[in-house]
């Protein structure tokens, strides 16, 4: 339907609103009908993905290169001059195809998605949630400016969780104590802000036409196939069944550490005596280790890593100039997942390679989907593209041992393990008591807006959801400990998603530990439907169950302490 698309990287980087404008102008121009409303679907998904792989590339240039000022330049030239008029002009074409009535074939979820964003659409909210950014950068302008003086230095809150690793328990309690000392500097600041955020959102959800936020978001969301109940459910089941699990946990570390109460500054620390992990000495190693711990899942996985080796879509090392953090992107027209992260020769660096490899597997088997609005990355539910992520994690887990291709001997597979299951017990608890502080926020809007009723709230769903840590002493710190998580006040209800994933991913390594090739094909035929079904029917397609209930759960959590008493006789 539209001629003349460039398809090659460099010919999409160069492309400028004027190589756009024309190809919007013909899509906006045709008359639809039932026989062509999919081959305009198809020329719209091409335009799409070009502007996504543009913007894409550009973005990933400016976190390769930080301190490249000529892809500044192009990263805000786009931003600036081609994505808002795109925006403008995407949602004319958005507009044309729902007043037309008409049902493309096999176009079933992304239409119910285009629909829901149209309908929680209004003129009204646009001020507002500008407003609602500007309260975002400022948020961010109080967290980035909070450093702590630490040894004559400058640390950053991320170089101060760092140090609760460290054995010497006197030392992580000053760290611990400096970070917390440092956010309730800004305890006014964030409540105020709080404050304002709550006015603005309140506004939001009204001009939209909705009973309360939560409704706007459930919407903004996409959350069709599950209800604020549904969540609820999943509190109390996380409550019932894996906080005790999580006792029994933190009991055993606290005797292998032979204290008398878990404090916070004892949650991150190695139990055991050995030393840290290294997995690899080069860069290359650490890349055909990583594929060959992938073959051993499936081949294909292998052959994909092996793609990313030869067509330079990997930039693992950590280097000057280079934005922090780890990532996978997809570029939409070659169709090629990007991995960026920071190595840092330790473990973690295994963990995010076989993370991010899970999602880049997605966007690779997904690749064959044919709409734009049922493939990209902003479409594919969250709640579904972890569950490629995190089993990917379990999945490859059994092969990261030397004799199987991969970094470590039994013992020290064993400890990477055991660290990793303990993490996934311990993150659903944290994960309900943020999402249960924000159904309380929006069902109760006056008290939550109230700061210190907020902060009361807090510290009660802390002893709800965290009774095995003892915070007595430091009620000020256990009150305000929200405000350094920036989902809370950046991305309302955004957190849930890694829950309900993890549920699911558990799920799937549970069919592999009995019969690993029937589990992988199931959750390789999942990856492959994009977004066009819902849910539970990604869920279903992978081999798992798309639930909420503590029969799920105590099912998962069974096994994962099954796995870890096996692993704590190998670790010995
Ligand atoms: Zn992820």
């Amino acid at each position: 339907m539209l001629k003349n698309l460039p398809s090659a990287p460099n010919a999409i980087l160069a492309m400028e609103w004027a190589d756009y404008e024309p190809h919007f102008k013909k899509l906006q121009s045709i008359q639809l009908t039932p026989e062509n409303v999919n081959e305009w679907l198809l020329g719209w998904s091409a335009l799409a993905d070009r502007l996504d792989e543009q913007y894409t590339r550009l973005y990933v240039a400016t976190t390769q290169f930080t301190k490249d000022e000529e892809i500044e330049k192009r990263f805000n030239h786009f931003v600036e001059s081609i994505q808002p008029l795109a925006r403008a002009e995407d949602q004319k074409l958005k507009e044309k195809l729902l007043t037309s009535g008409l049902q493309p074939a096999n176009f079933k979820m992304g239409l119910k998605k285009l629909r829901a964003e149209a309908d929680i659409f209004n003129e009204a909210n646009l001020g507002l949630l500008v407003e609602e950014q500007k309260l975002t950068a400022e948020y961010n302008r109080i967290q980035g400016s909070q450093t702590v003086l630490w040894e004559g230095e400058e640390r950053t809150p991320s170089q101060m969780y760092a140090l609760l690793f460290e054995k010497d328990r006197a030392m992580r309690e000053k760290a611990w104590k400096a970070g917390t000392e440092v956010r309730l500097k800004n305890r006014e600041a964030i409540n105020g802000l709080w404050q304002k955020y709550m006015a603005v959102r309140l506004n939001i959800a009204e001009n939209a036409g909705l009973p309360d936020y939560r409704s706007y978001m459930w919407a903004q969301r996409f959350r069709f196939d599950y209800s604020p109940e549904d969540c609820k459910t999943f509190h109390k089941g996380i409550e019932e069944i894996v906080v005790p699990a999580v006792k029994r946990i933190y009991e055993k570390r606290r005797q292998r550490l032979g204290l008398e109460a878990l404090r916070p500054w004892d949650t991150e620390v190695d139990t055991s005596n050995a030393s840290p992990l290294k997995p690899y000495e080069t860069l290359d190693e650490f890349k055909s280790k990583s594929r060959d711990i992938f073959t051993k899942v499936d081949p294909k996985f292998g052959e994909y890593f092996q793609v990313m080796i030869d067509e330079n879509l990997l930039d693992l090392d950590s280097r000057k100039h280079k934005a922090p953090g780890a990532y996978n992107l997809t570029y939409g027209v070659s169709k090629r997942p990007f991995i960026f992260m920071n190595n840092s020769g330790t473990h973690g660096d295994v963990a995010t390679i076989l993370h991010e490899g899970g999602h880049a597997f997605h966007a690779f088997e997904a690749g064959v989907v044919p709409y734009f609005h049922e493939r990209s990355e902003n479409f594919v539910p969250v709640e579904f593209a972890e569950v490629a992520s995190i089993a990917m994690e379990l999945l490859a887990s059994p092969y990261i041992a030397k004799e199987h291709g991969g970094f470590y001997t039994e013992a020290e597979a064993a400890r990477a393990r055991l660290e990793h299951l303990e993490g996934r017990i311990t993150f659903w608890p944290r994960m309900a008591r943020v999402d249960a502080f924000q159904h309380w926020v929006y069902e109760n809007p006056k008290d939550g807006s109230d700061p210190t009723a907020c902060e009361n709230q807090w510290s009660e769903l802390t002893d709800r959801f965290i009774p095995s840590i003892d915070f007595s002493g430091l009620e000020d710190a256990k009150k305000t400990d929200w405000h350094r998580i920036l989902h809370i006040h950046t991305i309302p209800f955004y957190f849930v998603e890694y829950g309900l994933a993890q549920l699911g991913a558990v799920q799937v390594w549970a069919n592999a530990l009995k019969d690993q090739q029937q589990a992988v094909a199931k959750y390789r035929r999942a990856l492959t439907l994009g977004s066009t079904v819902s849910l539970p029917e990604l869920f279903q397609a992978a081999g798992a169950k798309f639930s909420f209930d503590a029969q799920t759960l105590k099912t998962c959590v069974d096994l994962i302490e099954s796995q870890m008493e096996r692993l704590e006789q190998v670790k010995e």
